[in-house]
């Protein structure tokens, strides 16, 4: 069977349709909503991926913080 014309990925619901299922759907809230999708996508994605990022780095943050610790209490002992 082809593949999804949008995704690329999936294949396609029947021979003669351009689309799998949910990328089907996708075109089909596009028809019914038209430019707010696109709003809505980069909104809500692309921030929540900036949330991810804060996350992560302060996650980061967080390990580095335990690590020193770690390395100066260790520090501590060997000077024992
Ligand atoms: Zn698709």
């Amino acid at each position: 069977m082809a593949i999804c014309y949008l995704c690329e990925r999936k294949e396609r619901e029947s021979y003669w349709c351009h689309y799998c299922p949910s990328c089907r759907r996708i075109k089909h809230l596009l028809n019914l909503y038209g430019d707010r999708v696109n709003e809505v996508l980069e909104h809500v994605l692309v921030r929540s991926e900036d949330k991810q990022k804060y996350k992560i780095q302060d996650k980061i943050k967080e390990d580095i913080e335990k690590k020193q610790y770690s390395l100066r209490s260790q520090t501590k002992k060997e000077q024992k």
